[in-house]
């Protein structure tokens, strides 16, 4: 569910108007509606709650103190993909014990940093990963709870660059090999100091079809039920995240219930084990939206550009995946649609939002909020043409809170030696 519509003609979450907003704190500017990120996660509580289970927000889709603050008090785990993450977790009040460590490169000192704050569970993606993960446990006299993130080669339709379950992806360990490497987890030296907790998979993001959701599951889960024949025992099922949103009308992603439904069809022995679900994008994507003024209307050649005081900078995804954003003006126009071609200021082409987007007429200083972009926005901009950074705003209970301020100039070259 969206939290942005209208009301008497003026774009709005919680009854607060967002051109209220975009005055007060400024543009380019996220709004957060934490309400609704506190429903959705109630949501995927109740969907799950027939069955032992975590979730465990991935933090890399929105990193936000205050809101990881907000989530570990409705009671989230976390997954972390790299030391900083896991600091910001620890920072915002979250408990590392709740937490999971994913991804292909993490360092010696990330491992070490993570078994000193107590991680849940690291998510293992190769055999030398996981030689180095004995090593560092060893070391610190812990042992390290892991589980394998399994490629279970599922193809999810979704954009290439951010589908990850395939064989030919860096992701995780092939099916082959993970049954041999749960075994050898098990001898000598490996064997005092790992632990095997869990198997898993995460077979990429943004994905609208149930189907690939349960093959993994069944693909993974009859390998969980290889192992348990040869006695090695898993007690957490991690399913990783994925589960697409809404971006364009038309757009159907399954129903929590037919997640779950498909998560729990894959694999009949994954009932008695925990459950763990690292849901990023469809916690907080539809909660968000970047607010932006209309700096220019250029009319050149043949097309209309609507020049925003936003750009790629500030969200990445239309650039870097062709992604689409729903563009609504802060204050409902009259008149007819046009294409028009909504673009940001830098300097590059490919700093576009939109490509003949039928808009009503806007002129300069009129607002506009992009749409369903909570998730993978701030978390991906950048000081890119020496742009200061958005700031952030939560909205609570109908309150209005300033939960990142906007950068200065300063912060353009924060570190830097002349
Ligand atoms: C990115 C990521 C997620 C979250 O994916 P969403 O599509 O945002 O739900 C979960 N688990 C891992 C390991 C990830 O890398």
């Amino acid at each position: 569910m969206r939290s942005f519509g209208y009301r008497r003609g003026v774009l709005q979450a919680q009854g607060i108007t967002l051109e209220a907003l975009a005055r007060r704190f400024g543009t380019p500017l996220y709004v957060y509606d934490f309400d609704a990120v506190g429903a959705a996660y109630a949501a995927y509580a109740r969907a799950f709650a027939g069955r032992e289970h975590r979730i465990c927000f991935a933090v890399k889709a929105n990193g936000n103190l205050a809101l990881l603050r907000r989530l570990a008090g409705w009671g989230s785990g976390f997954d972390v993909v790299s030391g900083g993450e896991l600091a910001r977790v620890r920072r915002a009040g979250g408990a590392a014990g709740g937490g999971v460590f994913s991804g292909v490169g993490k360092t010696a000192a990330e491992m070490d940093q993570a078994l000193a704050a107590g991680i849940l569970l690291f998510q293992v993606e190769s055999e030398p990963e996981l030689e180095l993960l004995a090593e560092r446990a060893a070391r610190r006299r812990r042992r390290a709870r892991f589980g394998l993130r399994v490629n279970p080669d599922v193809a999810a339709a979704t954009h290439p660059h951010i589908a990850t379950g395939e064989r030919g992806h860096k992701f995780g360990v092939a099916m082959e090999a993970a049954e041999r490497l749960y075994l050898r987890s098990r001898r000598g030296a490996m064997g005092r100091w790992l632990e095997a907790e869990a198997i898993g998979f995460h077979i990429g993001s943004q994905i609208l079809d149930p189907a690939p959701f349960a093959l993994a599951a069944r693909r993974v889960g009859e390998l969980g039920a290889a192992l348990e024949r040869q006695g090695v025992k898993l007690r957490t099922f991690d399913a990783g995240g994925g589960l697409g949103i809404a971006y364009e009308r038309g757009q159907r992603p399954p129903s929590l219930a037919a997640y779950a439904r498909a998560l729990g069809q894959g694999w009949a022995g994954a009932r008695e084990r925990r459950l763990l679900l690292e849901p990023g994008r469809s916690l907080v994507a539809a909660a968000g939206a970047l607010l932006a003024r209309v700096l220019y209307v250029k009319e050149q050649g043949k097309q209309t550009y609507v020049i925003l005081d936003a750009g790629a900078n500030d969200l990445l995804r239309p650039s870097l995946y062709g992604a689409y954003h729903e563009i609504a003006p802060l204050r409902r126009r009259a008149g007819r649609r046009r294409a028009v071609e909504v673009v940001g200021p830098l300097c590059e082409t490919g700093d576009a939002f939109a490509h003949a987007r039928p808009l009503p007429p806007l002129q300069a200083g009129d607002g506009v909020a992009l749409l369903d972009a909570g998730a993978y926005g701030f978390a991906l901009s950048s000081n890119y043409n020496a742009r200061p950074r958005a700031a952030e705003v939560a909205l609570e209970g109908g309150l209005t809170r300033l939960i990142r301020r906007r950068e200065g100039t300063q912060d353009l070259w924060n570190g830097e030696v002349v």
